[in-house]
Order: C-alpha cells, then sequence, then structure tokens
C-alpha cells in the first residue's frame, strides 16, 4: 500500500515525480496505453501531432528549469494570424484591421468609440464585456462568433473571471493605428512561445518521467474510500494509503461507491468542451504560412489551425509539412460525425488557399471528450459541491480537470507538485 496516482497527464506526472524525490512509494494508474494525456502526441507514418495546439510560456524559473533540462525548446515569436471572409488580419483582430474594406473598418472603429462604458460590476456576462470592450460592431462579427465556435455556448451564457490577460484590450490609438497599417508591435499576453526542439511538446516532462511507475491500460471505474480501494475495468483492484486524482469531475463522481445524488448533480451540471482534432501531413514543405491561426467564419466549422511542422520540423519527415485543426463543441450538444467534420475542414481549408488536397500524404481525426473547462454562470457554486465532497473522501483532486481550472500546463504542473508538497 502506498501513494495511488489516478491520471498520468502532465499534473499527474509532477505529483509522482515530486512525491518519489521524497522517497514515498507511488504508482501512477492510467487508462490510455501511453502517459502524457492531454500532452500526449501520436504519430502517423512519420508525422509526429501533439493532441491540440501546445507551447510552454512558463515565468516560474523551477518549472522552466525542469521543461528545459527534459528537452532544450524554440522560443517562437507569439505572432498568429486570424482569417475573416477571406481577409488576414495579424492577431490580435482588433488592433490589425488594416486589410479590411473602409466600410468594415469604419464600422469597426464607430462602434468601438461609441461603446458603453460599464464598471466590471454592472457586467454581468461575456457578451456584454466584449460589448464594452470592443464595441458592438466588432463584439458581434469577431469574438461573440469566435466564441460560440471555441466554447460551443453563446457568450451570454458566459462568465468573465477567466478572461484576465487572456484577451487584449485596445485602446483608440491602436485601433485607428492598426485601421491604416499592420502593427508590428505585440500585444500577445507572452512574447515568444516554447515549443521542444525533439520529441513532441510532451517531452518537457522526459526528466519527471524518468524512474516513475505508471501502469497503463489501467481504466478506473470504482473507488471505494471506506476500504480504500481502486478497481479497474480490466476486474483488477489496488490498495492505497493516499489517493491523488486528476480524473474530470464529471467521471470521478461516478466512480467514487455511494456518492450523494446532489453531488452527481453538480457535477453533471457542469460544462467543458470537447473537440475533434484534424491532422494533415503534406507533401510540401511550404504548406505552413503561420504558426498557428484563427478562424472566425461560421460556416468553416474548424476554429483554430496550427502547424506541428513549424513547432519543430523534427514533427515530420524531410521535406514535408504538417496542419492540425481544431474543432470543439459543448460537451452536451449533439457532436457531428468524424466523416462530417474532416469533409468541412479538408473541404474549407482548401476553399481558402492553404493547401490543395493532392499535397495531402496523411490524415487523421480523433475526439477528445475533454479539453476546456467553461466558466458557464454555474461553474463556481457546482465545482465547490464536488469538490468539498471529494475533499471529505479524503480523495485529492489535482490537473485541469481535477481542479476543474482553466489550467495551462504549467499551472497544471504546479497543482500535481503543490499536492505533492
Ligand atoms: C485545445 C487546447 C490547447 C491547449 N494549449 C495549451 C498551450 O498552448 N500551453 C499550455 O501550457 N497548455 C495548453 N493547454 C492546457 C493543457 O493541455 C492542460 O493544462 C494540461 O495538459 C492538463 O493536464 P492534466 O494532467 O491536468 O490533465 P490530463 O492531461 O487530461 O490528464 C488526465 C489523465 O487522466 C487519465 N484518465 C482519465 N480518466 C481515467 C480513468 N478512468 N482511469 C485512469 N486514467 C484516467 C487520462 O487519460 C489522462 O492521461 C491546452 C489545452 C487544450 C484542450
Amino acid at each position: 500500500m502506498g501513494t495511488i496516482i489516478l491520471g498520468s497527464g502532465i499534473s499527474g506526472i509532477s505529483a509522482g515525480y515530486h512525491l518519489k524525490k521524497t522517497g514515498e512509494d507511488v504508482i501512477i494508474y492510467e487508462k490510455d496505453n501511453d502517459w502524457g494525456g492531454l500532452c500526449a502526441y501520436f504519430s502517423i507514418d512519420g508525422f509526429r501531432f501533439d493532441k491540440f495546439v501546445h507551447f510552454t510560456f512558463s515565468d516560474d524559473e523551477y518549472i522552466n528549469k525542469i521543461f528545459e533540462e527534459s528537452s532544450p525548446t524554440y522560443a517562437h515569436p507569439s505572432v498568429s494570424s486570424n482569417y475573416y471572409k477571406g481577409y488576414w488580419l495579424k492577431h490580435p483582430a482588433q488592433d490589425n484591421i488594416a486589410p479590411l474594406p473602409v466600410e468594415e473598418k469604419v464600422k469597426i472603429v464607430k462602434g468601438f468609440i461609441n461603446r458603453a462604458s460599464k464598471t466590471v460590476e454592472e457586467i454581468e456576462n461575456y457578451e456584454e464585456w466584449l460589448r464594452v470592450q470592443y464595441g458592438d460592431y466588432f463584439a458581434e462579427k469577431f469574438p461573440m462568433v469566435y466564441t460560440k465556435k471555441y466554447w460551443g455556448l453563446e457568450a451570454k451564457y458566459l462568465e468573465t473571471k477567466w478572461v484576465g490577460n487572456r484577451m487584449h484590450s485596445p485602446d483608440i490609438e491602436d485601433v485607428l493605428r492598426g485601421s491604416y497599417e499592420t502593427q508590428n508591435k505585440n500585444f500577445y499576453y507572452t512574447s515568444n512561445m516554447k515549443y521542444p526542439q525533439k520529441g513532441g511538446f510532451r517531452s518537457i516532462l522526459n526528466k519527471c518521467r524518468e524512474g516513475l511507475d505508471i501502469r497503463f491500460n489501467k481504466e478506473v471505474v470504482q473507488i471505494d474510500t471506506i476500504s480504500k480501494t481502486v478497481t479497474f475495468k480490466d476486474g483488477t483492484s489496488a490498495n492505497y494509503t493516499r489517493l491523488i486524482s486528476s480524473l474530470p469531475l464529471p467521471e470521478i463522481v461516478k466512480m467514487v461507491k455511494n456518492c450523494p445524488v446532489e453531488v452527481q448533480n453538480c457535477a453533471n451540471n457542469l460544462h467543458n468542451t470537447c473537440g475533434y482534432m484534424v491532422s494533415l501531413g503534406f507533401n510540401n514543405p511550404d504548406v505552413p504560412k503561420y504558426l498557428w491561426f484563427y478562424i472566425y467564419d461560421e460556416e468553416i466549422i474548424a476554429s483554430r489551425v496550427y502547424s506541428p511542422s513549424r513547432e519543430s520540423l523534427d514533427n515530420v519527415p524531410n521535406g514535408c509539412s504538417s496542419l492540425q485543426a481544431e474543432i470543439f463543441f459543448d460537451c452536451k450538444a449533439e457532436i457531428p460525425s468524424k466523416e462530417e467534420v474532416m469533409q468541412n475542414t479538408i473541404c474549407k481549408l482548401v476553399s481558402m488557399n492553404l493547401f490543395k488536397e493532392d499535397e495531402i500524404l496523411v490524415k487523421d481525426i480523433r475526439f477528445e471528450k475533454y479539453a476546456n473547462i467553461t466558466f458557464d454562470k454555474d461553474i463556481y457554486k457546482n465545482r465547490k459541491v464536488v469538490l468539498d465532497y471529494l475533499q471529505s473522501q479524503n480523495i485529492e483532486s489535482i490537473g485541469r480537470f481535477g481542479r476543474w481550472e482553466y489550467y495551462w500546463t504549467h499551472q497544471a504542473f504546479k497543482s500535481g507538485m503543490d499536492c505533492a508538497k
């Protein structure tokens, strides 16, 4: 008997690494046949794809040191683009509207000047926040459409505490200047994004993973907190003295024996996005023009596209390149089939002149049930009920879906580390 960690994503690996350093006996159980969770990758015919776009941009010295010692990184400037009705606008779009037709620019600038002024306390939801930040016209054409694509819900159903520095709030000088010329200034929340030179994103964890006892193909199906037993889908079980879980809250409540109905209801009312990755490998090195870009058009199902080959050429065979498109939905929505999503994505990306269909060497589509947690209006209330219950059962919850927090990788890493401490 010793400590059991559920899940070998970055938070589970971090908890395992830090506990092992203190001499504790730790076993990690993972349902998949490999480690890394959302930081993991898959390979097809020499093309490596991460699960969705991943860069690291931590400002924590200790965490950066571990990541860098695991794998040297490239620092890519945080320059990305936006596709809107046939126009390419440097990111962030609100500060770089120069390429748009004059009529559209006038409406954006006018909307910005006439935007309502409200205090933070007066703003009731994300739609209002967007209107106050950007003015009605830009809000309706850009971020409100994107919100539906990326979060799967209308902006009016989201709250605003999560926004923080994730979105740039422009001033009039930037909006005006950007309507005449595309600006060199970086408005992004970090000046560069780091990506491992070799081995895909997951290799930032190589050092921590070394020597950890991870048992694969061990899907937890039941947790008995009285007898301190975890049971797996294959019929085996294990006892623990301490239990740390990075499993998503809506999943773990189904596993804990005798979990009260009201706790289960709160967990079921949590929202998250799920998503498809459409991964494409090309026989031509010059396909990707941008490291990543956002797509605002509603009829294009993909919301963001990035290039694994621009992240690192180690991700593709010689003379090739690659793209991966991300397509998200609310977890409670009806999800279109793989065929529909693949067809819409390839057809629309071809119509955007990104590549020709006969340049495709590899195409793949796969689905992740948990991508982002969603900040709907009831998140805090529901999350608290579930976390309080898990704590009462001595289950220590970590990571993005265990804490139900909008964690970047370094924050998920820190949550595993803090739990171990
Ligand atoms: C679209 C997208 C883009 C992102 N981009 C970035 C970025 O650029 N930079 C950044 O820093 N972060 C990014 N992130 C966030 C980052 O991926 C997460 O913060 C981090 O990977 C979460 O790690 P975790 O360990 O908390 O969860 P996970 O990686 O989900 O780990 C949980 C583990 O538990 C396992 N598991 C689940 N159920 C069971 C079960 N029943 N039994 C056993 N095991 C189970 C899973 O298989 C998984 O391995 C992005 C996330 C998404 C979705």
